[in-house]
C-alpha cells in the first residue's frame, strides 16, 4: 500500500519535483517497504531519530533533514544528510559548517522562510536573508551550500491564499536567485508543498515536495 500509494503520486507528479516521503515518527518496517519499491528520499525531523533509522536502514537511501534542528543536535546527522530544510539563522549555519568542516563536506542547506500567517512556523523574512547573506560572517562560510529556500503555507482550506504564498516564496526564490547566486549552479531547489497543498504549490513552481500522511498514514506523536 506504501509504494502504491508513492507509485501513484509520481505517476500525477511532473518528473522534475523530487518526492521527499515523510517518514518521521514511522518504524523502520514502512521505510524498508516503501524502499523495496524503489523509494529512496526519505525526510525526517528529529536528528535522534534520523540518525538511528540512517544506521539501521539501506545505506543508498538519500536522508532529508526537513525540519528546524537545535545547534547542538546537527552532529547527529551532519555525516551523511543530503539536505537540511529548515535553516534560519547565521548560528544555525556556522554550526553546520563546522561540521561540514569536520567531516569534509560541504552540507547543502535550504533557507527557510516564514510565508504562513501563523506565528508559530520558523523562518526569515527576506529583509534578514539579506542580511545574512550580506554579512561577513556568511561569507567565511566554505563548508555549507545554500541549495535554494524552503517554506510552509498557512493551514487553511483557502486554496487562494496558500497560493499566495507558495507564489510569495517563489518571488523570494528569484529574487534570491538574481540577487546573490546568480552563476550558481546549486542554488536551484524550491521545497514547498505537502500531503495537503503539493499540487498547490507544484502549480506554483516546486521542485521538491515533503510529502507523510499521504504516504504513511497520520501521525502519533504520542508513540
Ligand atoms: C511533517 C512535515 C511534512 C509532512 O507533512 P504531511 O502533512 O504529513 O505531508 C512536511 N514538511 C515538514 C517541514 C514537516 O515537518
Amino acid at each position: 500500500m506504501i509504494s502504491d500509494e508513492i507509485a501513484k503520486i509520481k505517476s500525477e507528479i511532473p518528473h522534475y519535483v523530487k518526492l521527499i516521503a515523510v517518514s518521521k515518527t514511522k518504524p523502520n518496517e514502512m521505510i524498508q517497504q516503501a524502499y523495496n519499491g524503489g523509494h529512496l528520499i526519505f525526510g525526517e525531523n528529529r536528528p535522534l531519530e534520523l540518525k538511528q533509522k540512517h544506521e539501521e536502514l539501506p545505506r543508498d537511501i538519500e536522508w532529508h533533514f526537513i525540519g528546524h534542528p537545535q545547534s547542538k543536535q546537527v552532529k547527529y546527522f551532519s555525516e551523511f544528510v543530503s539536505l537540511i530544510h529548515g535553516v534560519d539563522s547565521i548560528k544555525l549555519m556556522q554550526v553546520i559548517n563546522k561540521e561540514g568542516i569536520k567531516h569534509n563536506r560541504k552540507i547543502p542547506c535550504l533557507l527557510q522562510f516564514h510565508i504562513a500567517q501563523e506565528t508559530t512556523k520558523f523562518g526569515l523574512v527576506y529583509s534578514e536573508a539579506q542580511q545574512i547573506l550580506e554579512s561577513k560572517e556568511f561569507s567565511e562560510l566554505k563548508n555549507i551550500e545554500i541549495a535554494g529556500v524552503m517554506g510552509m503555507a498557512t493551514y487553511t482550506d483557502n486554496n487562494n491564499q496558500i497560493a499566495s504564498e507558495f507564489r510569495l516564496l517563489r518571488s523570494i526564490y528569484e529574487q534570491l536567485k538574481q540577487t546573490y547566486f546568480t552563476n550558481n549552479e546549486y542554488f536551484k531547489e524550491l521545497s514547498m508543498g505537502m500531503s495537503d497543498d503539493y499540487n498547490i504549490a507544484i502549480d506554483e513552481g516546486s521542485t521538491m515536495i515533503r510529502v507523510g500522511s499521504k504516504i504513511f498514514g497520520y501521525r502519533n506523536y504520542n508513540q
